[in-house]
């Protein structure tokens, strides 16, 4: 088994990368070539959750499961809060084959996805980007949205808002101005990613204008919720997967209320493969519910994989 340590990751895997291997994945799913399985989610008191995202990629070779969740005192203690490590096993034999540090790589197979639908379903003359959110995920969420779009500025809005001028860095970064807003300015927007850890929604139906892509990438468990239900109902709804859309993203709070039926949400991967033709109209308002499936962690840690043993990087360990 070769162990490839979070330290090498960065050097292994790029945003781009992710994005090839994310698509890839959402495409196979919609083939019917790969599964996830459900998703295993426990809260461990103190607002920490943990679990298990896994699944079977037939055609990619791909078995094996993210171990990890959501640990929110480990930024006082100079940590991030997501901790997580993937665990790569032989489809045919279920002999392990790699343990892949996973936290860069969350972040990019996140951002990715979302980055994957404005890609699709944003207006291609999108000029505003809105970002709700200024934690870990959003400074990548951010970047991934830019190399999709040219976008002139963007707009941050953040219940914490001591942390937006990490967001206004990050925006520089990438050659953006950026302004801090309250949430009725994010009707300037024309695409919104929310990537917040938020219990109840923020983002309401009067704070979006007609067209807009939203990316809704913080709902990732049962009773978070980042979005007006009203404005979910108002969208076309895709999704990285329905089942886990309807029982942990952000289409959880609109289907219970019986506000959207979950048969009208479209998996992202029909779009990618051309079964489905995505926006059909400018004033639509499109809606991606990204809950981060467990085929999307094994995409990139097998990337990280491959390109490790090319370049003889990790630690080969015997069983
Ligand atoms: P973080 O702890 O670094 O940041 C949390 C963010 O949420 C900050 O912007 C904070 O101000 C905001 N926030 C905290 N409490 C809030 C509240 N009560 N109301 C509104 N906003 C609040 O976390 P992160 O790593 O940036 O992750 C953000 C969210 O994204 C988490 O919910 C995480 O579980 C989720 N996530 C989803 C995926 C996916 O695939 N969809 C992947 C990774 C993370």
């Amino acid at each position: 088994m070769l162990i490839v340590p979070e330290t090498l990751i960065a050097d292994l895997v790029s945003a781009e990368d992710a994005f090839a291997a994310v698509e890839a994945t959402f495409a196979a799913m919609a083939r019917g070539e790969a599964c996830n399985f459900p998703v295993v989610r426990e809260a461990l008191g103190e607002g920490r959750q943990y679990g298990f995202k896994s699944g079977l990629d037939r055609a990619g070779d791909m078995l094996g499961v993210k171990a990890g969740g959501y640990f929110p005192g480990n930024a006082a203690r100079g940590m991030i809060n997501h901790q997580s490590t993937v665990f790569l096993f032989d489809p045919e034999t279920g002999l392990p084959r790699a343990m892949v540090g996973g936290n860069l790589l969350t972040a990019l197979r996140t951002a990715a996805a979302s980055a994957i639908s404005i890609d699709r379903l944003a207006r291609p003359e999108a000029r505003v980007l809105g970002i709700v959110g200024a934690g870990h995920q959003a400074a990548f969420q951010l970047r991934a949205a830019a190399r999709v779009r040219r976008f002139e500025r963007v707009i941050g809005w953040n219940l914490h808002p001591e942390m937006l001028p990490r967001l206004a860095a990050v925006a520089a970064e990438v050659g953006l101005p950026f302004e801090a807003v309250d949430l009725p300015r994010m009707r300037e927007a024309e695409v919104i990613v929310t990537i917040t850890s938020s219990p109840a929604a923020s983002l309401m139906a009067a704070h979006v204008s007609p067209g807009t892509h939203l990316a809704c990438m913080g709902t990732d468990t049962r009773g978070k919720q980042e979005v007006d239900p009203a404005l979910v109902a108002a969208a076309t709804v895709f999704a990285d997967e329905v089942a886990q859309s309807v029982s942990i993203g952000e289409a959880q709070h609109a289907v219970a209320a019986g506000l959207l039926d979950a048969g009208a949400i479209v998996p992202i991967g029909r779009v990618l493969t051309g079964d489905h033709p995505g926006r059909s109209r400018a004033e639509e308002i499109t809606l991606f519910d990204g809950t981060g499936v467990g085929l999307q962690d094994l995409a990139v840690a097998a990337m990280a994989v491959r390109r490790a043993v090319e370049r003889g990087l990790g630690t080969q360990v015997a069983l």
